[in-house]
């Protein structure tokens, strides 16, 4: 598949794989930006793959093009395994109007960031108007999801007691939704409990500028319900906020940070690229070990030398 091939040239870190990548991302420049871009997250056996593939399904079956990328560096799970993710995602995997892409195993999180953003584009381009990006609950991986996706939803679990503890008080103020998971069985109950606790709790955090007050759900993955619902929520919230222009704000504010963010990775991998910079850093991480030069004076005359070595 010519998507496929695509993302798989956007991953690519060999540097004579960038001149194309950059003339097929520029050439998809009139077709992206038209895809709805959904984020989710949560702990490790929150469901999220099990949310995603019947989530996923029901998109589908409302007649969207649904295009299913991860953001997972940590993961060994993935390793690169396309196997993996779709038999995480069985029904997904069968589904004609969906197309699951796996996280790419190696690489920085900024690297992974960056091809993870350009697939978004590929993938609009190709045609699919509902992007899933889905992240592990622990670390980082969060804020570089939520920078790149119209909403950011955050999958939770009800617990005796524990409600607020499993995920960072930072992720769920990042939140636009929540969702309680595995509310069936005799779980259901102690989901809808905790529905109205964490209501109460996203209560306290003030309302953000574009307006939208995060709304609190119940679902299960495992039996369908309660999707129709959090379809209606991201309606409401596309409604909302493309009415008050915020949409479309976020996304610029979005696009300008990611050129800030690559002018930092780019400058990162030319300076760490260079043999001649290499062997510097090396000599003043020895002269600092020894406590004979101060880390900023170091990185001046490296950044010093940086810039005579390129001007030559
Ligand atoms: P992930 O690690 O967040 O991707 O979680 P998985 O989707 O792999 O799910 C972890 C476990 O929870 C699996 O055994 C699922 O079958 C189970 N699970 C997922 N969603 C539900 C649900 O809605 N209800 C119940 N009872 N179990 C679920």
């Amino acid at each position: 598949m010519v998507l496929s091939r695509a993302i798989t040239l956007v991953e690519s870190t060999l540097v004579s794989d960038r001149a194309l990548a950059a003339e097929v991302l520029e050439g998809c420049q009139g077709q992206s930006g038209r895809g709805f871009r959904l984020g989710i997250t949560g702990v490790p056996g929150v469901g999220k793959s099990t949310f995603i593939d019947a989530f996923g399904t029901y998109l589908t079956g409302i007649g969207h093009k649904l295009a299913v990328l991860a953001i997972d560096p940590s993961s060994e799970r993935t390793q690169g395994s396309i196997l993996g993710d779709k038999t995480r995602m069985e029904r997904l995997a069968r589904d004609p109007r969906a197309f699951i892409r796996p996280s790419p195993a190696r690489g920085s999180l900024g690297g992974v960031t960056r091809a993870t953003r350009e697939a978004v584009l590929l993938c609009e381009a190709a045609g699919f108007d509902f992007i899933i990006i889905e992240t592990v609950g622990v670390g980082q991986s969060e804020v570089a999801v939520h920078d790149m996706v119209d909403f950011f939803l955050l999958l939770m679990l009800a617990g005796a007691g524990d409600e607020l503890q499993g995920i960072k008080k930072g992720i769920m103020e990042m939140a636009d939704g929540l969702a309680i998971n595995k509310a069936d069985g005799d779980n259901a109950v102690r989901a809808r409990e905790a529905r109205a606790e964490y209501e109460s709790a996203l209560h306290l955090f003030p309302l953000a500028s574009h307006g939208w007050q995060p709304k609190v759900l119940t679902c299960s993955a495992i039996a369908d319900q309660g999707l129709a619902e959090i379809s209606e929520m991201i309606n409401d919230f596309r409604m909302v906020l493309t009415a008050n222009g915020w949409l479309e704000r976020r996304r610029k504010e979005q696009a300008l940070a990611w050129m800030h963010d690559t002018i930092g990775h780019l400058l990162m991998d030319r300076f760490y690229g260079d043999p001649t910079m290499v062997a510097a850093v090396k000599a003043k991480e020895i002269l600092i070990g020894d406590g004979k030069i101060p880390p900023t004076v170091a990185a001046t005359q490296l950044i010093e030398l940086y810039l005579q070595q390129t001007a030559q």
